[in-house]
């Protein structure tokens, strides 16, 4: 199978301009960007893996009238990109793709983070997962993988395409999901502890 979609660029290129909702989606109860990712500053300060101080227990936001400008302006990419279908809700899937601002070693020069919530893990191993790493690399998009830490840690991250690019080029879904284990091993033994 060839993972390899260069026509596909054109409508992943503006991920990062909110333009390009896909139509008939919604956040609904979800609040994954609310909880998985940090937020330095913008009166925030949220580490990551903890819901924000403004979730309500209800779901939404307690102060969605005057929320800081980056909640106005994120989109993950289940909202943006159609390929990223339905199963993958984060939510749902407790995998949040999002876009990155790491642009480097890629064709696109575009990179985006799976953001893995702690009790999805095991989603990691699965074929779908690789399938869904494929289909970014493939489009010549960068893809991390971050493991948000426990509570007041900093995250692990690791650029996954690196370990899987041969194997998308090949076509080989056993060496994809190989190659997402290896890194998802890697990822977890680092200790992003300053020594
Ligand atoms: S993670 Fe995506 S679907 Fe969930 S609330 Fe945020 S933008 Fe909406
Ligand atoms: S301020 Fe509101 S929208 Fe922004 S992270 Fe907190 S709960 Fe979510």
């Amino acid at each position: 199978m060839s993972y390899r979609c260069r026509a596909g660029l054109a409508a992943t290129a503006s991920m990062d301009r909110y333009d390009n909702l896909v139509a008939g989606r919604t956040c609904g109860p979800c609040m994954a960007c609310c909880i998985e990712p940090a937020i330095p500053g913008h009166g925030l300060d949220k580490p990551a893996g903890e819901a924000c101080r403004n979730c309500l227990p209800q779901g939404g936001c307690g102060i969605y009238d005057t929320r800081p400008q980056p909640c106005r302006e994120f989109f993950c990419l289940w909202r943006q990109v159609a390929f990223v279908d339905e199963a993958w809700r984060p939510d749902v899937s407790g995998v949040l793709i999002a876009p990155s601002s790491q642009t480097g070693g890629t064709p696109s020069g575009i990179s985006v983070v799976f953001i893995v919530a702690a009790w999805a893990h095991a989603a990691i191993g699965t074929a779908a997962f690789a399938e869904l790493v494929a289909a970014f690399v493939g489009r010549g998009i960068g893809v991390h993988l971050n493991l948000p830490g426990n509570i007041g840690e900093p995250a692990r991250e690791s650029r996954l395409h690196d370990w899987v690019l041969r194997a998308v080029d090949a076509g080989d879904l056993a060496a994809i999901i190989a190659g997402v284990r290896a890194c998802y091993d890697a990822t977890v033994a680092f200790d992003p502890a300053p020594a």
